[in-house]
């Protein structure tokens, strides 16, 4: 690879292999190439084969795992529920970027989930741990931690945004549908 400390790249550039090197700061293995995730210099470092970023800005809003950020459920499909990031929890810097996120049904909660349509359905919001950043604008997450999941159910019938009744489950105060839900510790109403 013909990567030089000091060089300039920009999101997306391809910097090396990881069979080479560890993706390190502001960079993210794609498929065993590393790229940049931001705009900035590189830093080669041979003796720990650690590839990084020196951002162009002095704090891109970008996000790293550990990351807690919330969003809302957009599609639920079988082994996977899509969440539209729309920022980091606790956090100013706010998302430059339009983050997506996927929860595994590994990853929805701590134990044995048969059914992901029974931890979330569309237009739920979620708070959610990043555990993987996976492109420039995509990464996985989970919420299976007491205070991750769903803060906010919409009822599947109707819209409205549903009252908890149990660990497991919400009512809605309109049609009085019942469902079930993977319910953060935070969950508001
Ligand atoms: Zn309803």
């Amino acid at each position: 690879m013909k990567t030089k400390t000091g060089a300039f790249v920009l999101p997306g550039d391809a910097l090396g292999v990881t069979e080479e090197y560890d993706p390190a700061e502001w960079t993210f293995d794609d498929d065993g190439k590393i790229r940049s995730l931001v705009a900035g210099t590189v830093s080669l470092d041979s003796k720990n084969k650690r590839i990084s970023i020196v951002p162009k800005t002095s704090s891109p809003a970008v996000l790293k795992n550990g990351d807690v950020v919330y969003g809302q459920i957009s599609e639920v499909r079988g082994q996977r529920a899509l969440m539209r990031i729309g920022g980091i929890k606790d956090n100013k810097r706010g998302l430059v970027t339009n983050f997506s996120g996927g929860i595994h049904i590994s990853q929805a909660d701590k134990g044995y989930v048969a059914k992901l349509t029974d931890e979330f359905r569309i237009g739920d919001l979620v708070d959610a741990k990043v555990t993987k950043i996976i492109g420039l604008d995509n990464v996985d997450l989970t919420t299976a931690e007491n205070e991750l999941g769903v803060v906010k159910a919409m009822c599947t019938n109707c819209r409205a945004y549903m009252k908890q009744i149990n660990k497991k489950e919400v009512l809605c105060p309109r049609c009085g549908r019942k469902e079930g839900r993977k319910i953060s510790s935070k969950y508001e109403g």
